[in-house]
């Protein structure tokens, strides 16, 4: 159990550098996920299984989050914000023939080159007047972030439209508009954001990458994350959620290929999709820590709510990971849950 739950919610990748920055998020994005919202969450899963990607979106908050001032480097963390802004995706397998397949399990695109991928926007109500859908591509490795993604020299030398540089274009809207910051140099394009059409819950937009992921002098086999953010005309950003890409020639193979070798690392449990409380198990988590043994039992803790039940996984894997990491172990205040009602450590809340 504690292997699924640590395989189960998070990559090192995805994880914040260390585990305060992981608490801060949660007890500050409190996940208020309203029947709407968790319907919509399931729509985004392919298999119903809970993987990290399921647990990242749902631990999001879907409150009333700031926005961060501007800055030079694009934040990357999902917000589903006042408006439940949600992505779905195709469920396109992993045939040899596809040129677009997204992977749940990896919360990765895998595309060809100028093929369009159709990417569903759920919205639980809808946005103000005039708002627009951004996207921007980022490199999700910390060493490379601050470089901007652009197009590699040898696409755009063979490209004369006006935006040959961009990465990302929006296509089949003669309204998307591409943008560079004349700071930040980092470029975006955008649509309107437009209603689903009737009997639909989902907007689609068509995005395609205009490079590989190994173009050499462009991403050069960096990998990045696509953000797709739904902003106010006036650029004020209501809702974020990020997505890896990488660009290839056979996105079914490399999908397969991938999952396959995230599967091998620690084989990940079926877990229920199920709205019944489901045993968790929580580590004891002891300041100045007694025998090894006591830290290696696993304790089971029922907790009754799906929102509290994932509030605590998300909890116990940072404490995973800090294990895995070999960390100092945070003094924690377990702040209460938003009912009031406060759980001790391992102390069991239902029976
Ligand atoms: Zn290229």
């Amino acid at each position: 159990m504690a292997e699924a739950l640590e395989e189960g919610l998070f990559t090192l990748d995805d994880l914040p550098d260390s585990f305060p920055q992981l608490w801060e998020s949660v007890s500050t994005n409190l996940p208020e996920i309203t029947n709407e919202n968790e319907a919509a969450h399931m729509n985004f899963l392919d298999d119903g299984d809970i993987t990290t990607y399921d647990l990242l979106l749902k631990t999001e908050a879907a409150g009333d989050v700031v926005n961060p001032p501007s800055s030079l480097v694009p934040v990357t963390t999902d917000h589903s914000g006042e408006y439940g802004l949600e992505l779905q995706f195709e469920k396109s397998g992993t045939a040899k023939s596809v040129t677009s397949t997204y992977s749940p399990l990896l919360n990765k695109l895998f595309c060809q080159v100028a093929k369009t991928s159709p990417v569903g926007i759920i919205l639980s109500s809808d946005p103000p007047p005039g708002a627009v859908l951004r996207a921007t591509a980022v490199y999700k490795k910390t060493e490379h972030v601050a470089e901007v993604v652009k197009r590699c020299p040898h696409h755009q030398s063979e490209d004369a439209s006006e935006n040959r540089s961009h990465l990302i274009r929006m296509e089949g809207s003669q309204l998307a508009q591409y943008f560079e910051d004349p700071n930040t140099k980092r470029q975006s394009v955008t649509v309107p954001y437009e209603r689903p059409q009737v009997g639909s819950a989902v907007t689609t937009i068509l995005i395609s990458f205009m490079c590989n992921s190994s173009c050499m002098g462009g991403m050069n086999r960096r990998p990045i994350l696509t953000i797709l953010t739904l902003e106010t005309p006036e650029g004020m950003v209501l809702g974020r959620r990020c997505f890896e890409v990488r660009v290839c020639a056979c996105p079914g193979r490399d999908r397969k290929t991938e999952e396959e070798n995230k599967m091998k690392t620690k084989p990940v449990k079926k877990k229920k999709n199920s709205s019944a409380p489901e045993a968790s198990s929580a580590k004891k988590s002891k300041s100045g820590s007694s025998g090894e043994e006591e830290e290696k039992e696993t304790y089971i803790l029922t907790i009754k709510g799906r929102n509290r039940y994932l509030w605590f996984k998300t909890l116990n894997d940072g404490l995973e990971l800090m294990d895995k990491e070999g960390g100092k172990k945070p003094k924690l205040e377990i702040p209460a849950p938003s009912s009031g009602k406060r759980l001790m450590r391992g102390q069991s809340e239902s029976d």
